[in-house]
């Protein structure tokens, strides 16, 4: 199979990136030791993949098209590269410790998060994520406490988001109509809420930003007594919480 000719699919995502300056950049921020343990989502033709397998022989790489199978397998012939022909959203996660490294396709980028953080115990999480993402995620994934949306609070209960760098649609073929930018996510070394009270937490955060036009306090039914105790204004709106006054309000 010829992978020039191979027509792109644009229902997965598939911006194959070209530029070997973004590629370095994925590679630095992931900062691998030859004993690390990578787990790739959508290698695509194998550009990173192959990067990724000159810094350790332990990369497992997840993709979904069945036409990049028989391609990626000739290519990697000679490597220990596992490769897992399935929907990254059905990947079971190791329990030993790995690191995320992918330029991702974006209609999943939600999803996909959720998948490896929030719907995982702590031992079969990352740990860490490197992504190639859609700027405006990243950005909004990376603000500060008074924007955090329920995306950027679903990372930062997990870990410390950064936004490395940015990264113009020319990196890619072909190219994406939006600008992407790589993210770093490095997870908490301890857990900031057990694991059984997640599903809980989330419900209230979920409840939280339902009604974007009522008052948060309206919101989660709660009383004006309750959010004075936690220091919190009647005015408060759902995204200027702190994620310790998340944790507070579960109390
Ligand atoms: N890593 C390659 C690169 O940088 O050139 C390709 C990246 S492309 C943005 C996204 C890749 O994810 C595509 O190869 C696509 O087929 C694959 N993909 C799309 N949906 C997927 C899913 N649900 N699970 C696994 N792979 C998926």
């Amino acid at each position: 199979m010829n992978p020039v000719k191979l027509h792109p699919k644009k229902s997965l995502g598939q911006n194959f990136l070209t530029h070997k300056g973004t590629l370095h950049k994925i590679l630095n921020a992931a900062d691998l030791q030859p004993t690390d343990h990578v787990i790739e989502i959508g290698p695509g033709k194998g550009v990173l993949t192959a990067a990724l397998l000159e810094h350790t022989k332990q990369v497992e790489t997840i993709e979904l098209d069945d036409r990049l199978i028989p391609l990626l397998t000739e290519k990697f012939a000679n490597t220990d590269l596992k490769i897992h022909h399935q929907d990254a959203l059905t990947f079971d996660p190791p329990n030993t410790p790995y690191k995320l490294v992918a330029n991702i396709p974006y209609y999943i980028t939600s999803p996909l998060i959720n998948h490896f953080l929030r719907e995982q115990p702590p031992e079969k999480r990352p740990q860490s994520l490197t992504l190639l993402v859609q700027k405006e995620v990243a950005q909004k994934i990376c603000s500060k406490p008074g924007k955090l949306s329920v995306l950027a609070l679903q990372v930062h209960f997990f870990g410390t988001p950064k936004l490395i760098a940015k990264v113009p649609p020319s990196h890619f073929s072909p190219a994406p109509k939006v600008d992407s930018a790589i993210l770093q996510i490095n997870l908490h070394r301890k857990s900031l809420i057990k694991n059984s009270d997640l599903t809980k937490l989330f419900e209230l955060i979920h409840r939280g930003f339902a009604h974007k036009r009522k008052k948060l306090i309206r919101n989660l039914n709660a009383t004006s007594e309750q959010f004075a105790k936690l220091n919190l204004s009647e005015n408060t709106r759902a995204e200027e919480l702190t994620i310790q006054d998340w944790l507070n309000l579960l109390d």
